[in-house]
């Protein structure tokens, strides 16, 4: 074991730049119950199928799942049987994004695939996915395994999923294809008959409650808003309790507050401003969506608890509408249509209910 441990160590020096890395503790999943833990023995037993898609909405958990099923593929610590013991230099590595065998293709990596990524919009190229395995085949296995993390794998285009399919079928030995995606359904079924599914669950308000309270004690008073917004999701409840969000919630109650001088593309320019570049725009329009509907939602409920028995059912109506406008919107983002033009349109047709 020392043997590898001084190989992994040597090949890694340069990604470490020589620091020790343990910035990052392996994180273990939350609430995902007894089909997590089947898999997990498998991945600890190098028995997980070879190609693995891990779904569930965005900011669900889906990175922690597969950096756990990473971790638990490379291990070598014999701690614990049924999972990574957490604690080793590779759990530590895996963790911080630093382990030689673990190979991670994600959007917009470099200045080449930023320019893709301008003129195809939001995609994962065909070019990524070449690069990705011409990696993986030149790269010798140092530790007990080798992975390639597909992060978003729902943004890569027919060509690129294409490309991906004799990887799928003849990984090679001890290699693994860990795909990640939010929109399972705009994968290929060629893909589908290659990999097993594993769906992320959403956790109940009592834990996200206590990973809130554990994590950020300081912002309790914005925890009611969190968990509003966050429907199962930890990554929005802890999104929720940033600068950013308190900027994106003050955006949605000033328009709210004069639902009559609405103004689609001054909004949509403000809330633009409020990302540091112009790739998290999707996250901005997103976050601004998810925050309008739960303050529809707050509206439409306030007003049901205050009717009266003779308040007519049909007021619920506008608000209705309204919701069914913020989840258009979410969807046009998933298809890829820019966040200016969504969140334009949507406000438009907003103004105009
Ligand atoms: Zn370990």
């Amino acid at each position: 074991m020392s043997a590898r441990w001084l190989r992994e160590g040597r090949s890694n020096a340069s990604a470490a730049a020589g620091a020790e890395p343990s910035k990052r503790r392996l994180v273990s999943p939350l609430g995902q119950g007894e089909a997590l833990s089947r898999w997990l023995q498998l991945a600890r037993r190098g028995q997980l199928p070879h190609g693995f898609l891990v779904e569930g909405p965005r900011g669900g958990g889906k990175t922690t799942v597969i950096e756990y099923f990473t971790a638990a593929l490379l291990c070598p610590s014999d701690l614990d049987p049924d999972g990574p013991c957490g604690v080793c230099r590779t759990c530590s590595r895996i963790a911080n994004g630093l382990h030689p065998d673990v190979h991670l293709l994600d959007l917009a990596q470099d200045e080449a695939d930023k320019k893709a990524w301008k003129k195809s919009f939001y995609v994962v190229t065909v070019e990524q996915v070449r690069r990705a395995q011409e990696e993986l085949q030149r790269h010798a296995i140092e530790g007990r395994a080798r992975v390639l993390v597909i992060a978003d794998a729902d943004c890569l285009g027919e060509e690129g999923q294409n490309a991906l399919l004799k990887t799928l079928e003849e990984p090679g030995l001890a290699t693994f294809l860990l795909l990640e995606a939010t929109r399972p359904e705009n994968l290929l079924p060629t893909v589908h008959s290659r990999v097993q599914r594993l769906r992320v669950r959403p956790l109940d308000e009592g834990t996200i409650t206590r990973e809130l309270s554990a994590r950020m004690p300081n912002q309790s008073a914005r925890f009611p808003t969190a968990l509003a917004l966050a429907a199962g999701s930890l990554g929005a409840a802890l999104e929720a309790c940033t600068e950013h969000a308190v900027q994106i919630h003050d955006l949605v109650l000033g328009m709210l507050a004069e639902p009559d001088r609405l103004r689609p593309v001054a909004i949509t320019r403000t809330v633009l401003a409020t990302s540091s570049e112009p790739r998290l725009h999707g996250d901005s329009v997103r976050s601004f969506l998810r925050t309008l509907r739960a303050c529809l939602r707050q509206q439409r409920d306030a007003l049901a608890a205050a009717a009266t028995a003779t308040y007519p059912d049909s007021c619920a109506e506008p608000w209705t509408t309204w919701l069914e406008l913020t989840l258009a919107a979410e969807r046009d983002l998933d298809l890829m249509i820019p966040p200016e033009q969504v969140l334009t349109a949507c406000l438009v047709s907003f103004a105009g209910n």
